[in-house]
């Protein structure tokens, strides 16, 4: 019994939210979960959040999309919403399961046949399996013919991992969460973790209790930077400024350690040579920080036995998201932070597995392992692994996807049909209008999701899949840990598992797959993952994962206890060594002026999930938190002659939503913070598409906006 209630089993399986990857269990009577209980995880020992203890009903909610539906021949697509039917039968009509699969696929085939490869492109997800991600990116490859294949990644971290990429060699975390045990020193830089990484966050504030450092550099100060030693609330976008005044002060005070630098570190003389001229005290007026503390922190960095950095969004959603990465890593690498307990570098990931299918290749530039596509030997290798002719030229990236869908007939490269399994870009890309058009002007979408998604609402052919609790299968979580997740309830209605799904898409395409049963499928097709990814996993096989639920990797052989902590001896770059990269400031791209004032930055809150298509279906977490609003600092509110609770229109050069504002004193003066979750209030309609040039990662913590009061009707 779990309460008053009597339970029928209790499944093991993995919190469906975060990066964190608490594991859990759930209590399931008949097809039911009753209650989620934390297990003693090594990410998580027995905590959990208040998303990962109530927001499982989600997957019982009646809006489950439960059978195929095919749109209906003359139903428009509107795209900005304003002549949606309360009733999608309005729009859409049931199908089998045979004539919708059928349409999907005979769609998607005619426009590769009649317009080449490019025409079409997939979107995977983060929210999916290891073997879904590995099979979707597979699919796109080999069926498709391209490497337009990509995921929300490209949203999240992508500048982080090109950096790293460049830097380390290796775009995982170095160190796990919760060697903050060991650290005198933790620098939380652009994340809000007691929100978005709830758990990882008690860590933090466990090592403050014992006498850690907690650094919060961030231009909102939240929760955790009441546990902090010291905060840097730096101006928006001036994340390279106080960096680089932070290593100029290292090197110039005599702090780096030399003979890490001599022995492992290249390009140490260029970064140098760049930081001379950010100095803390030239950089005070431009940050907004006082030059004292950044001196401060500086030393206390570099003197820490253990120093470790880890970082959120709000160093990668820039158009200078590379370069802010660059500067973590030259800041860890010349102080000797990393290699060792309690220092490091971690980019605390925000999916549940956008570790895993960035790992299983759910990117346009990379073969599973990050195995770059136009490297001949790799491409050589993956033509022989599946036995089909491939692309050997980098796809298109999520954002780039949706510009190549609106350019003119003649572009030999215009996307025209996509495969959409799993998210919803038609709420979590920038400039939302543009997305929205770009998927509307679609010849052929396919959505495959468990809700009527507002992607989903645009699509031809929309395929009802499983929720995370009803299925079995593998993810990596922000530690590099693979984790597995058991099945533990059949999907409602007719919807059918993620990877059915694919194979049936990919057989329907002219593909001879054979992954046949719904768990020996599951087996198989990790167990080819793990041949496609020996150099990380070659040590955790299938039956190894079921027996301990969990093992980090790098992991090269089943007597492999895996390596939580890396780069000790070497860094896996062709050198060996780290590469220092200089950075410069690169402005925002759309700054304030007089007709939009205001600075917005996007962002999650603890209770909602990225679009809400899970959290605002989950009847605990909506009731927390059930309305959009903007949050603004009390002085900005009494500016704007706002008080709390009012409504407020939010506009930039592309859009407006009408929100009620909150005060929040941890934003910063001149600017406004929203989640994007609301689609009655999308934030997405605001901000900005323009791009990192490396990541390719968007602009969602800049753009401009003005805020105005509004009557409440
Ligand atoms: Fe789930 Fe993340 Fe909360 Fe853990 S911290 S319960 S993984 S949402």
């Amino acid at each position: 019994h779990v309460g008053s209630q009597k339970v029928d089993r209790k499944v093991d399986s993995v919190c469906p939210f975060c990066g964190v990857g608490c594991l859990v269990t759930y209590n399931v009577r008949g097809e039911k979960i009753i209650s989620v209980e934390g297990r003693d995880g090594p990410a998580n020992r027995g905590r959990l959040c208040v998303k990962g203890r109530f927001g499982f009903d989600y997957a019982h909610h009646p809006q489950r999309l439960t059978v195929p539906l095919v749109r209906r021949p003359g139903a428009a697509k509107d795209w900005q919403g304003q002549a949606r039917p309360d009733d999608w039968r309005e729009v859409f009509r049931e199908a089998s399961w045979d004539e919708a699969l059928q349409l999907a696929a005979d769609g998607l085939r005619r426009l590769r046949d009649g317009h080449g490869p490019k025409a079409l492109a997939g979107f995977g997800s983060a929210k999916g399996s290891n073997e879904e991600a590995y099979l979707f990116q597979k699919l796109v490859r080999t069926g498709f013919g391209s490497n337009n294949v990509d995921h929300c990644t490209r949203l999240c971290h992508a500048s982080s991992v090109a950096a790293l990429l460049e830097g380390v060699g290796s775009g995982a975390v170095s160190n796990p969460v919760r060697d903050v045990e060991h650290a005198e020193l933790i620098l939380v830089i652009g994340s809000n973790p007691t929100a978005n990484h709830p758990v990882a966050a008690t860590w933090m504030k466990n090592a403050a209790k014992r006498g850690a450092k907690i650094v919060l550099a961030d231009p909102r100060v939240t929760d955790i930077g009441r546990h902090a030693w010291r905060v840097l609330q730096f101006r928006p976008d001036t994340d390279v400024a106080m960096l680089n005044a932070l290593i100029h002060t290292v090197i110039e005070e005599g702090l780096a350690d030399q003979d890490f630098i001599r022995e492992r570190a290249l390009n140490y003389e260029a970064l140098r040579e760049n930081v001379r001229a950010y100095s803390p005290e030239a950089m005070e007026p431009v940050c907004g920080v006082p030059a004292a503390t950044l001196r401060e922190v500086a030393r206390a960095f570099a003197r820490a036995r253990g120093a470790m950095i880890l970082w959120g969004m709000g160093v990668s959603q820039h158009v200078h998201g590379t370069d802010n990465a660059r500067c973590l890593i030259a800041l860890s690498a010349i102080t000797g932070q990393i290699g060792k307990p309690g220092t490091g570098l971690h980019p605390l990931r925000g999916q549940n597995n956008v570790q895993g299918a960035s790992d299983a290749g759910l990117i346009p530039m990379m073969f599973p392992n990050y195995q770059r596509v136009d490297n001949a030997e790799a491409h050589a290798w993956f033509e022989r692994f599946w036995g089909m002719p491939l692309d050997d030229r980098p796809g298109y990236t999520v954002v780039e996807i949706m510009h190549k869908a609106l350019v003119g007939d003649d572009d030999p490269h215009k996307v025209r049909g996509m495969y959409i399994m799993g998210e919803n870009p038609a709420m979590s890309d920038p400039d939302l209008n543009h997305a929205r058009q770009a998927l509307a002007s679609l010849s052929h979408l396919v959505v495959q999701d468990i809700f009527l998604t507002e992607t989903a609402w645009l699509a031809d052919v929309v395929l009802p899949a499983s929720a995370w609790p009803e299925k079995t299968g593998s993810v990596s979580n922000t530690d590099r840990m693979v984790q597995l997740g058991r099945r533990a309830l059949a999907p409602p209605g007719d919807a059918r598992p993620d990877l059915w799904i694919i194979q049936q898409i990919a057989r329907r395409m002219g593909l001879d797959w054979a992954y046949e049963g719904e768990e020996s499928g599951v087996a198989a097709v990790y167990e080819e993952m793990r041949q496609a990814m020996a150099g990380a996993i070659a040590g955790i096989g299938w039956e190894r994962l079921a027996r301990e639920s969990s093992v980090t990797y790098p992991c090269l052989s089943a007597d492999d206890p895996g390596q939580p902590i890396v780069f000790g001896e070497r860094f896996p770059t062709p050198t060996g060594r780290v590469t220092l990269v200089p950075a410069d400031i690169i402005p925002a791209d759309e700054r304030p002026d007089a007709d939009y004032p205001l600075v917005l930055i996007t962002g999650r809150q603890l209770e909602h999930w990225h679009t809400g298509s899970m959290t605002r279906r989950s009847a605990v977490l909506d009731a927390i938190e059930p309305h959009a609003t903007a949050s603004l600092h009390g002085d900005e509110l009494a500016r704007l002659g706002l008080a709390p609770g009012d409504w407020a229109s939010v506009r930039s050069r592309r859009g407006a939503v009408r929100v009620r504002v909150r005060r929040d004193d941890g934003t910063p003066r001149g600017a406004v913070f929203m989640p994007f979750a609301y689609v009655e209030a999308a934030a997405n309609l605001l901000t900005n598409a323009a791009l990192d040039p490396f990541g390719k990662i968007p602009e969602f913590k800049y753009c401009a906006v003005a805020v105005r009061g509004i009557d409440a009707g």
